[in-house]
């Protein structure tokens, strides 16, 4: 979905990942790609500028907390992250019988979506109505009669009948029984003066909660024109995207959002039945850009650790005088920044890096005992791990419900880490360093 369009974003934002310094060209290289991913994909020109023009104000602001390479990143997430859309929205159905209308051009997938969504709504518990007004299209009648009976929810048409806004009429009252009646609509073309009128009828008659423009993801830069023509007729509400399972593209449609305002709410991504999404913004960029939840990420990461904190326990270990407070510390940076695997899928590029599971379980079932052990220890005996002798071991075994054995591995693991810390410190020959560190393979 959107494959290319997250490609070329991907090769962009691993610029920003890859390069030695964050400087002006490397923010306007960025920028430019991410203009020629957007443009390429059919999105609006001026809103690709508007979207160009605050990463770069955005870019020049101070940091303080996370380096200016993640927040450049973040800045990126977030701007692409508002220019789709920025939180999810749902069809509330709260009211009954709430009303949706579905309206677009021939072949955008209206009569496909309405039995989508009765069919989503019915496996929500809904009872459901659907309404077939199509009467330019004859086929529109057999097409939803034979889908809805398929998921076993109430039709109502008439072929008889040739006013669309009739059709409605004479079903309204047996409607009010429901929860949810999705009104289906005829197309043409292109929006002719015939399909405005006949809207305008069809749209006060109904007056429904919620008038759905259902665009194809591939219509390309006529999207806007097409949004704009419809959203006056018939004031839109929410938009549905169809056919997003291969397309390259979708920008078009997406800037179809800006024209009118509505946020896309469900995305169509195949011919059959079940296949409609939810559209969730952030996801949906996250996985656009290959970046997991990058935004939680960046957030907990900032949380866990500040950077003063970072930097005095770098100076503590540059000083040689790293305690199982430390280790302690690092740990519980760890642990507050969830479960190994979870930030794992959060990283950029780790995420399809699926490393195995239980090596993850293994190493997150050790981190929680040696954190139980360093809570059972005195604070004398945490900053001189070296006192301990069997006497300590032993109490501190009992109070912390584990084995002698598991006390002393966390007391080795404490003794090569400091080994290690010291190594890293005394040598400034990287080298020698590589040397030694070759001869230390075990760690
Ligand atoms: P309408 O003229 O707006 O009512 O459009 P239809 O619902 O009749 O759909 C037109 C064509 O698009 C049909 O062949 C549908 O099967 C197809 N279609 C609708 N939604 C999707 C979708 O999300 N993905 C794909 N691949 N095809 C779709
Ligand atoms: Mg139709």
């Amino acid at each position: 979905m959107l494959q290319k369009l997250g490609d070329s974003l991907k090769d962009s934002l691993n610029k920003l990942k890859t390069s030695l310094f964050i400087d002006d060209s490397i923010i306007n290289d960025i920028v430019r790609d991410i203009q020629r991913a957007l443009l390429q994909s059919d999105a609006n020109v001026k809103l690709v500028l508007d979207l160009s023009t605050k990463i770069k104000q955005r870019a020049k602001e101070p940091v303080t907390g996370i380096s200016k390479r993640d927040y450049l990143i973040k800045v990126v997430y977030e701007e692409l992250t508002t220019f789709l859309g920025e939180d999810t929205h749902k069809i509330e159905v709260n009211k009954k019988p709430t009303t949706i209308m579905l309206i677009g051009l021939f072949g955008s997938g209206k009569t496909t979506t309405t039995a989508k969504l009765a069919k989503f709504y019915k496996k929500r518990g809904h009872k459901v109505a659907v309404v077939e007004t199509d009467t330019w299209r004859p086929a529109a009648y057999d097409q939803l009669l034979q889908t809805s009976s398929q998921i076993g929810v109430d039709f109502y048409g008439d072929k008889a009948e040739k006013d669309p806004t009739q059709i409605y009429l004479k079903f309204e009252d047996k409607l009010k029984d429901y929860d949810i009646v999705i009104v289906d609509t005829a197309g043409r073309d292109r929006l002719s003066d015939e399909l405005v009128e006949e809207l305008t009828q069809l749209n006060h008659a109904v007056n429904a909660d919620h008038r759905i423009l259902v665009l194809s993801g591939d219509i390309g830069q006529g999207a806007e024109k097409q949004a704009q023509m419809f959203h006056d007729t018939a004031g839109v509400t929410g938009i549905i995207l169809t056919k997003m399972e291969g397309t390259a593209k979708g920008g078009g449609a997406l800037s179809a959002c800006h024209v009118t305002g509505a946020n896309v709410l469900y995305l169509g991504t195949g011919e059959k039945l079940e296949d409609l999404e939810e559209y969730h913004p952030k996801r949906f960029v996250g996985r656009l850009l290959g970046m997991g939840d990058l935004e939680t990420l960046l957030e907990r990461a900032q949380e866990a650790m500040s950077e003063e904190k970072a930097e005095d326990m770098q100076k503590r270990f540059q000083k040689g005088n790293f305690d199982l407070n430390d280790l302690y510390e690092q740990m519980n940076a760890l642990k507050s920044m969830g479960s190994l695997g979870k930030i794992m899928e959060m990283i950029p590029g780790m995420g399809s890096l699926k490393l195995p599971k239980e090596a993850l379980d293994v190493q997150e079932e050790k981190l929680k005992k040696w954190k139980y052990a360093i809570d059972s220890m005195t604070p004398y005996e945490r900053s001189n791990p070296d006192c301990f002798n069997s006497n300590r071991v032993d109490r501190v075994a009992m109070g912390s419900g584990l084995s002698i054995r598991e006390i002393r591995d966390l007391l080795k693991q404490y003794k090569q880490s400091k080994k290690m810390m010291k190594m890293f410190n005394g040598e400034q020959d990287v080298n020698k360093l590589m040397q030694k560190m070759k001869g230390k393979r075990g760690f």
